[in-house]
C-alpha cells in the first residue's frame, strides 16, 4: 500500500524522520523499562511523574471528598495530584531510619479516620532521595487495611529493598525522568500497573479518552499526558545508562561518608541495614547544632558563597500554607529533618575537581583540630 496522508502532519524541525518517531519510540522505551522491571509489570510513558501520580490516583478510584493518606516529608508534586482530584491529603509524618513514612503513625491514622467514619482510599508513600521505605510494614498495614498503596519512586529508580525494586510493591508506582532526577528524558514520567488492562485505561486517560469511534467521541473526561515520542528516544538512551549514572551517585554518597566520619554532630542519610540499596540520588546531611556548634545554615551559607548549591532538605506539607486546613499524624520529625537537613550536590557529572572545591568548603566552617 502507498504511504498514507494524514489530515495535518507538520514537516519536522530536525533531520529525524518523523515516522520513525512517532510509531515506535513510547513502546520501545516502555518496553525497556518492562524489561527492567523483569517483565512483572507495565508500564506507561508519561509527561511527568506529577501526571503519573494523578492517574494512580484516578484508577484508584479516587474522586471528590475522599482521603488520601500521603507522606508529609516529600516534595509537592507528590500532594498536588489529591488536590486536583478534589480529594483530601491526610500527612503523616517520617520515621528517621530512612526519613520516609512512619508505619506507626499511618495506622494510628487509619485507625483514626475509620473511627471518624471516613477511611482513607490510598495511600501514597515516598522513597525520599532514593531510599527505600520501610516498604514491608506498610505494605503489610495497606493489606490488613485494605487501602490501595501507591508508591513515589520519583526519586528512587534503581534503588531496591530486599532485592526487590521499589516502584514495585504497590498497587501503582510511578518515575519521574525530570532533568535533576537519577535518568532525564528533560521532562517526563511513567507509571507503573500491574495489570495491561489498568496500563490500558491510563493510556485512554492520557490522550483524552477518546471513545472508539470514527469521529472524536468522548464520555469521560480526558489529558494531555502521554510522553513526547521524542523524550522516549532520549529515555531509551539513558536508561542504558543508568547503572553507571548510579555507581556516580553512589561514589558521591561516599566521598561525603568519608568527608564527615571523624565529624561530631554531623550524621549522612544511610542505608538501615543490608536489605536496604539506595540509588543515593541526593546525599542528605543531619547537622545537630548543639554538637557540631555550626548550623546546617551555616554550612548552606559558606558553600554559597564559593558557588555552590546546597538545599534545606524539604518542608514538609503539614506546614505549607497550601495545606495549611489539612489534617497530620504523627511528631516533629519531619520538621527537625527540615530544619537541621542539608542536601549537597550529588550529580552524576560532579568531577574530582569539583569534589576538591565541596571538601575545601565544607572544611572551612568545620573547626580544626
Ligand atoms: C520529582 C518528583 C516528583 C514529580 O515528578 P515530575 O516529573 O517533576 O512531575 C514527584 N515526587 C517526588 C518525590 C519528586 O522528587
Amino acid at each position: 500500500m502507498k504511504d498514507r496522508i494524514y489530515l495535518s502532519k507538520t514537516s519536522s524541525i530536525t533531520s529525524i524522520d518523523n515516522n520513525f518517531i512517532e510509531g515506535e519510540s513510547i513502546s520501545r522505551f516502555e518496553k525497556s523499562l518492562e524489561v527492567y522491571f523483569e517483565n512483572k509489570k507495565h508500564i506507561v510513558a508519561l509527561n511527568s511523574g506529577t501526571s503519573a501520580i494523578h492517574l494512580a490516583l484516578i484508577l484508584s478510584g479516587v474522586t471528590e471528598g475522599d482521603e488520601v493518606l500521603c507522606q508529609s516529608f516529600t516534595f509537592v508534586a507528590t500532594a498536588n495530584p489529591i488536590l486536583y482530584q478534589k480529594a483530601n491529603p491526610i500527612f503523616i509524618d517520617s520515621e528517621l531510619d530512612t526519613q520516609n513514612m512512619c508505619p506507626y503513625y499511618l495506622e494510628e491514622a487509619i485507625k483514626s479516620r475509620i473511627e471518624a467514619g471516613k477511611k482513607p482510599k490510598a495511600i501514597i508513600l515516598v522513597h525520599l532521595y532514593g531510599m527505600p521505605a520501610k516498604i514491608d510494614e506498610i505494605a503489610s498495614i495497606a493489606k490488613k487495611y485494605d487501602i490501595i498503596l501507591i508508591e513515589d519512586a520519583a526519586e528512587a529508580l534503581g534503588s531496591h529493598y530486599k532485592e526487590q525494586k521499589c516502584g514495585t510493591f504497590g498497587n501503582f508506582g510511578i518515575l519521574s525522568f525530570n532533568n535533576n532526577k537519577i535518568i532525564t528524558t528533560f521532562g517526563g514520567g511513567a507509571l507503573i500497573c500491574n495489570t495491561l488492562k489498568e496500563k490500558d485505561k491510563a493510556v485512554f486517560l492520557a490522550t483524552q479518552s477518546k471513545d472508539k469511534a470514527v469521529h472524536y467521541q468522548h464520555s469521560e473526561i480526558g489529558f494531555n499526558y502521554r510522553m513526547s515520542p521524542f523524550l522516549a528516544e532520549i529515555g531509551n538512551e539513558q536508561l542504558s545508562k543508568l547503572e553507571e549514572k548510579i555507581q556516580k551517585h553512589r561514589d558521591n554518597n561516599l566521598f561525603y561518608q568519608t568527608l564527615f566520619k571523624e565529624i561530631k554532630g554531623v550524621t549522612l542519610l544511610k542505608e538501615f541495614n543490608l536489605d536496604w540499596f539506595s540509588n543515593h540520588w541526593l546525599t542528605c546531611i543531619f547537622i545537630d547544632n548543639n554538637i557540631a556548634n555550626f548550623t546546617s545554615d551555616d554550612l548552606r551559607i559558606e558553600l554559597e558563597k564559593d558557588n555552590i548549591e546546597a538545599r534545606p532538605q524539604w518542608k514538609p506539607m503539614h506546614l505549607q500554607p497550601l495545606f495549611k486546613d489539612s489534617i497530620y499524624f504523627g511528631g516533629n520529625n519531619a520538621e527537625v529533618l527540615f530544619k537541621k537537613g542539608l542536601c549537597l550536590p550529588s550529580g552524576s557529572c560532579l568531577s574530582r575537581e569539583e569534589k576538591e572545591r565541596i571538601k575545601k568548603s565544607i572544611l572551612k566552617v568545620i573547626p580544626q583540630k
